[in-house]
């Protein structure tokens, strides 16, 4: 079974064009098969997605049929006709003081983009010694301030945010800004202004490197923060999981339209380590993100394993890198960085 015979198997799909089949009419974004599955990805308008719902079953039920053995995806990703916005954000008064700047992102939520987010920008600057930002731009769900155990208010200095200073990195997260309790229910201008304040009016020093933890998906914050500033790439995280994977797609495809180039992938809750005798199990698949990435021609930056003190250090605000260098996590975290240092041309640092 090859590529090219599932192809032959859409073109025998209307399309809601009556004059065409799917594959005429441009639907087929990606096809992948393998030994054991068959995942096919349709590019659908984004004005009206739901009338494609009965195309995308009918794509799945008939691979479903004609390879029973087989597990079948079928995802859609949304492609916009215009994809400006109306009022397209203004650009900063002055470029951003970082030399590189990277954004995270990840199909959906709950795979770790925080945890890997914040532990990407103190390995960055405990290992090799960098000047390093985070912007945690998830606004629907700020945790950098959770996982850093800091929801103070921040010091204001010549009418400048100061952002918080703790584990050698400088960070800013909606949750600083907010009180512990009040939730991010931001409307209307002042979500779309979020980023963009937290950019424009927080005095951050002159950085080598800029993460920003973009929210999970894919949407308007992306989309108003990569025309405010320069972002060089994204990183994706994704646990070894089919549905994150399926997801993270969705991220590549909004990355190829942003023309933000996928500097790599990350593969989180990768294998468990048993805390009493150290074997590992592979819970949610083994190298999932690796092999995907290889198939997709993107580069494939490291794995990060499921561990229960990633999770309860985190919990109690203590950072594993900081405190124990030979930790499975440092230790990830040191060959994921070394990659993304030297793909970003970042070894010399500004001071
Ligand atoms: P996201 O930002 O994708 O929503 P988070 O970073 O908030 O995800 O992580 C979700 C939960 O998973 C948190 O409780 C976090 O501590 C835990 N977690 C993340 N990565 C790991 C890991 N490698 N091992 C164990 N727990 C993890």
């Amino acid at each position: 079974m090859s590529e090219e015979s599932i192809r032959n198997i859409l073109a025998s799909i209307q399309d809601i064009n009556p004059n065409s089949n799917i594959l005429e009419a441009g639907r087929i974004h990606h096809i992948d098969a393998s030994e054991e599955r068959i995942y096919v990805l349709l590019s659908v308008p984004a004005e009206n997605v739901p009338q494609f719902h009965p195309i995308r079953e009918q794509v799945e039920t008939r691979l479903k049929e004609l390879y029973p053995q087989k597990n079948i995806l079928v995802g859609m990703t949304a492609v916009k006709n215009n994809p400006e916005p109306q009022n397209p954000p203004q650009k900063l008064s002055s470029p951003f003081p970082a030399r590189r700047i990277v954004a995270v992102g990840s199909g959906k939520g709950g795979v770790g983009k925080s945890t890997v987010s914040l532990n990407l920008a103190v390995a960055l600057a405990n290992q090799h010694n960098l000047t390093v930002g985070l912007l945690d731009a998830d606004i629907h769900g700020p945790s950098i301030s959770h996982l850093m155990k800091n929801h103070k208010r921040p010091p204001i200095e010549n009418k400048k945010i100061i952002p918080f200073n703790r584990w050698n990195i400088h960070a800013m997260s909606l949750g600083m800004l907010l009180e512990p309790e009040e939730p991010s229910v931001l409307r209307g201008p002042m979500m779309g202004r979020a980023v963009e304040q937290m950019l424009d009016d927080v005095a951050w020093p002159q950085l080598d490197i800029l993460v920003i933890d973009f929210p999970p998906g894919t949407g308007d914050v992306h989309l108003s923060t990569a025309r405010k500033i320069h972002i060089d790439g994204a990183i994706i995280v994704s646990t070894p999981q089919d549905l994150a994977l399926l997801d993270a797609r969705k991220m590549i495809a909004m990355c190829e339209k942003l023309n933000l180039p996928v500097i790599g992938c990350i593969e989180n809750m990768a294998g468990f380590i048993c805390p009493h005798c150290g074997e590992e199990t592979s819970i949610f698949g083994k190298n999932g993100v690796q092999h995907h990435a290889k198939k997709l021609g993107l580069p494939y930056l490291g794995a990060i394993p499921l561990q229960m003190d990633i999770r309860t250090s985190s919990d109690e605000g203590q950072c594993l890198i900081v405190e124990d260098s030979q930790h499975p996590l440092s230790l990830a975290m040191a060959r994921i960085t070394d990659a993304l240092v030297s793909s970003l041309n970042l070894s010399q640092t500004t001071s």
